[in-house]
């Protein structure tokens, strides 16, 4: 039997419902198994012919027809009530007429309470307790009392038949009943893990373009608000980018809505391989697309970003025969300049997306065109500076490296300057930071090293000379730990004796303790070239590194050579620096020398060597040549020289 919950009224059919099929079923079962058990009863108590009981089993079958056609009219609660006062009252009718308290027949009550408490509500479930409470209440009072005389039974077959019936019955039953409990636990756990699905389905369709798959505007927003908590505790970068098809509208009408989709598709799951893991992409509309970047430290980074996508985008790809090419115009607003709401951001974002439609397509805009301006400055610089080391517009010029003590040139410094078509000699300053962020300053590194290995060989052709030659390298060359490889190559190509060759290093250059970086130092000076470190003093404090690599010199950085002019203070500093040097057993060099105390001063301190404007400014290479002839004439003293 089914356990029931509270019995519902009688609904109208509304087609089949398998619970009641199965209800009915187990009742019809029931009522016939009880049929069988009461015919069973009636045979086994014929030998002992009590008329009463037989009676009672009679009249108690007669009613369990009844409840029988209850049941096939429909009637299922009518019919289970009957079912259930029927037992109720034959077994109460047999137990008084029989043997009362000590009559088996009371084993039938906890079954039958059993049953009515499974299948019906309580209150008939208390009627039918109070009922047989009342009944044994009776029987005992009656027994006290004296007013009712149980029949003594005698021990017989039928004695034992009757247990063993009503054992075989209560077992039955009980049997059916946790069987269809099982059942409807399974169902309901099944219904359950159904029910999970569809829940985690639904949350998925609400948070999810259905096109695409993309998160849609909904679960970028939420993204967005967890980038910005990150962002504001962690200080991580945040950008909005706003992706919008150019001229979908006309590949959707003149190619259709399907083609129209797959595009919209392909660009989908272009943009999810384009943009970083940790990126959310998200579809906000028609051909409208979101990217929540979270990795890109700056404009640069951003631009070089929003690049990547218009290329990746505009990849052509098949789609029935044709060929289909979608380009797209991209806005950028960054946290928080240009606001901290996921609203005000993105309106930002596609009104730089709009300016990007409105000035041409295919381009990306940032909301602040201040930034535009700086990023497409830079971008033009970049090519430019690309171009100028192709063309070769760069320059190397030299400043002489003069003993102080002899007045003697030992090498030059080669400085880079480019000769622009329009802006005349542009200072390093002005371009070797845009190398740097640009990754150029490889290539202009590699040529300055070459050019000046080569204008040293063509001096020697000329007559002066072995000159020391000092190379100024940037932190990043010697970071990709390369640069032994392409000093290696400088070397057989212009047949420069390592020794005259010295890079000038900066301090943060050799913090790092990486490998690389050790094994690339320690494989140039296995090759006997030089190392100096420029600016000594103004970069890192620690001066481990001095012990780490063998350094030949020291360059005091100009500020300090200035700084003489401060008394007794600045004097203590180039001091100090001129006897670390000279501790060290290596030269220490002084930037920037312009008047002749400064040298005489820089001399007493223990300076060995400087260079200046006092000798000269930085020269080109032909230009050099003509300056050091003549003042080994002793024609050309230092150009702010006493008069003769
Ligand atoms: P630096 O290596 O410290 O170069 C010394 C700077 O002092 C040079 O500036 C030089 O022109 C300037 N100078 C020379 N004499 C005087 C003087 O009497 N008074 C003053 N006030 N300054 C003087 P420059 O040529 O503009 O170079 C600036 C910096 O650019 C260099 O500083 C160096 O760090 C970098 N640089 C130059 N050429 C290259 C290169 O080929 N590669 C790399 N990575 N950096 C370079
Ligand atoms: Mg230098
Ligand atoms: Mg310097």
């Amino acid at each position: 039997m089914t356990p029931a919950t509270t019995p519902a009224p009688v609904q109208p059919p509304r087609g089949p419902d398998p619970l009641r099929e199965l209800q009915v079923r187990r009742l019809r079962e029931l009522i016939v198994l009880l049929l069988v058990c009461f015919g069973l009863f009636a045979l086994v108590n014929l030998p002992v012919a009590n008329t009463p009981v037989l009676l009672t089993t009679g009249a108690a079958m007669a009613v369990l027809g009844i409840a029988l056609q209850l049941l096939r009219r429909g009637r299922f609660e009518a019919s289970l009530l009957t079912v259930l006062w029927t037992l109720t009252v034959a077994c109460t009718a047999v137990i008084w007429m029989r043997s009362g308290l000590r009559d088996l027949m009371v084993l039938t009550y906890p079954a039958i309470i059993l049953l009515a408490a499974m299948t019906v509500s309580p209150r008939p479930l208390m009627a039918l307790l109070a009922t047989m409470l009342v009944s044994l209440g009776l029987l005992f009072w009656g027994e006290l009392a004296g007013w009712y005389q149980p029949e003594v039974q005698e021990l017989g077959y039928g004695s034992y038949l009757n247990r063993a019936l009503l054992l075989v019955l209560v077992a039955v039953i009980a049997r059916t009943i946790a069987n269809d409990l099982g059942d409807a636990i399974r169902r309901a756990e099944a219904e359950r893990e159904r029910a999970k699905d569809s829940a985690s389905r639904l949350a998925f369709l609400v948070q999810h373009d259905a096109l695409t798959g993309l998160p849609n505007r909904l679960l970028v927003q939420d993204r967005f608000a967890q980038a910005v908590a990150r962002a504001r505790r962690d200080g991580t970068p945040l950008a909005l980018l706003v992706v919008d098809l150019d001229d979908f509208r006309r590949v959707n009408d003149s190619l259709g809505h399907g083609v129209g989709d797959a595009v919209l598709q392909r660009m989908a799951e272009r943009l999810r391989v384009l943009a970083a893991d940790t990126d959310t992409v998200g579809r906000l509309g028609a051909d409208e697309f979101v990217v929540v970047s979270t990795e890109l430290p700056d404009v640069d980074a951003l631009a070089g970003f929003a690049q990547g996508l218009l290329d990746g985008l505009a990849e052509p790809f098949e789609r029935d025969g044709l060929s289909i090419t979608c380009r797209s115009s991209i806005g950028i607003a960054q946290f928080p300049r240009d606001g901290d709401a996921f609203e005000a951001l993105l309106n930002r974002a596609e009104a730089a997306m709009a300016r990007a439609k409105a000035e041409g397509r295919n381009a990306y805009r940032f909301a602040d065109p201040d930034v535009d301006i700086d990023v497409g400055e830079h971008l033009r610089l970049v090519s430019e500076l690309r171009a100028a080391i192709e063309r070769g517009e760069l320059e190397l010029h030299y400043q002489p490296i003069v003993r102080l003590a002899s007045g003697e040139v030992g090498g030059v410094e080669a400085l880079v300057r480019w000769r622009h078509p329009e802006r005349g000699l542009v200072p390093p300053a002005a371009f070797v930071p845009l190398a740097e962020r640009s990754g150029l300053i490889h290539a202009l590194g590699a040529w300055a090293l070459e050019e000046a290995a080569r204008q040293v060989r063509r001096w020697e052709a000329r007559g002066l000379p072995p000159l020391t030659v000092s190379v100024n390298v940037s932190p990043l060359q010697l970071a990709q730990g390369a640069l032994d490889a392409v000093v290696a190559r400088v070397l057989a190509a212009t047949a420069l004796p390592p020794r005259q060759l010295l890079l000038e290093l900066t301090e943060s250059s050799l913090v790092g303790d990486a490998v690389p970086l050790r094994d690339c130092i320690a494989r140039l000076q296995a090759m006997g070239v030089g190392l100096s470190i420029d600016d000594f003093g103004t970069g890192y404090s620690n001066l481990g590194y001095l012990q780490r690599f063998d350094v030949q010199a020291l360059k005091i950085d100009q500020r300090f050579v200035r700084g003489l002019a401060d008394g007794p203070q600045g004097e203590a500093i180039v001091r100090a620096i001129a006897h670390l040097a000279e501790g060290l057993g290596i030269r220490s060099v002084a930037e920037g020398i312009e008047q002749e105390d400064e040298v005489q001063r820089l001399a007493a301190l223990g300076c060995e060597a400087g260079q200046g404007r006092w000798w000269s400014e930085p020269l080109p290479g032909p230009a050099f040549v003509h300056w050091y002839q003549e003042r080994e004439r002793g024609r050309v003293a230092p150009r702010r020289a006493a008069p003769a």
